[in-house]
């Protein structure tokens, strides 16, 4: 049964500082026993995510699959920004992680996920100044993803908080975005079956603790979601990193299991 597995890993195809070599290296070196490759789709409107190596990505996965087949399971899949647009070919792939990283308003796309002063920005120049609007919007359209592809795992929930510690543009704890975010995890419900506890923006500095928040993994429990635990890996010297904090927070918010991907699907493991 596979036990240490994260299935939320970008290497040198997008955003990553790793070929999946060293970071399959690096996995079997850490005890894992499988890995999942989740590789940026292509959005033709942004250089960040990678354009038209999706076909040279695959290949490159599923060649690993064979040459480590003795010594590490290896699974290919992709992660979709609900703005990817129908270029984007979502055959052929393992597992698909739904995510919304990018907004558009008044025909202009904008990322969220680039630094603090550009959400900053991106406050003043689309929300007239107002965080919550903001909030509502990244909402909005997280809901909106079951139009855009048939996801195993919702992405970092509340990733709109990423960076709470230095530019909160919102109170947390205001009822309106709690009504928000509960909201998205309403709309998702039975459609998406998945989300991940993402220790990511901690290994990056960004967090002191994993996404979603606990109010929202607890909204997501009482929905039936099941949890993955991943790293968002960007690096593959931190592929664990914060795990145990992860199960810890799925434990406390009463989660009794966590899911992997094996052959036969995603299978519960014991917390
Ligand atoms: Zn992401
Ligand atoms: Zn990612």
């Amino acid at each position: 049964m596979i036990k240490k597995q994260n299935l939320h890993t970008h290497t040198i195809y997008c955003d990553g500082t790793n070929t999946p070599e060293q970071i399959v290296e690096a996995a079997i070196e850490k005890g894992f026993d499988s890995i999942g490759f989740s590789g940026h789709s292509y959005m033709y409107y942004d250089n960040y995510i990678f354009p038209d190596r999706t076909v040279e990505y695959k290949a490159h996965i599923n060649r690993l699959k064979k040459e480590y087949e003795e010594r590490l399971k290896i699974y290919l899949g992709l992660e979709v920004d609900s703005y990817s647009g129908p270029e984007t070919d979502l055959t052929g792939f393992d597992y698909l992680i739904g995510a919304v990283h990018e907004l558009k308003r008044a025909d202009q796309f904008f990322s969220i996920d680039e630094s603090a002063d550009n959400l900053r920005q991106v406050v003043e120049q689309y929300f007239d100044g107002d965080g919550l609007a903001l909030a509502r919007a990244y909402y909005e359209e997280l809901s909106r993803l079951p139009e855009y592809g048939t996801f195993d795992i919702v992405a970092h929930f509340d990733l709109i908080t990423k960076y709470r510690k230095v530019a909160a543009f919102f109170d947390e704890k205001s009822k309106q975005y709690r009504d928000y975010a509960i909201g998205a995890a309403e709309a998702l419900a039975g459609k998406i079956p998945y989300f991940e506890v993402n220790s990511g923006a901690i290994a990056r500095g960004y967090r002191t603790t994993p996404y979603p928040d606990p109010f929202i993994i607890k909204e997501l429990k009482r929905l039936g979601f099941g949890a993955v635990i991943t790293s968002d890996c960007h690096d593959c010297t931190k592929l664990d990193l914060y795990f145990d904090q992860a199960e810890e927070l799925l434990r406390a918010c009463g989660f009794k299991e966590r899911y992997v991907l094996t052959d036969k699907g995603f299978k519960p493991v014991v917390l």
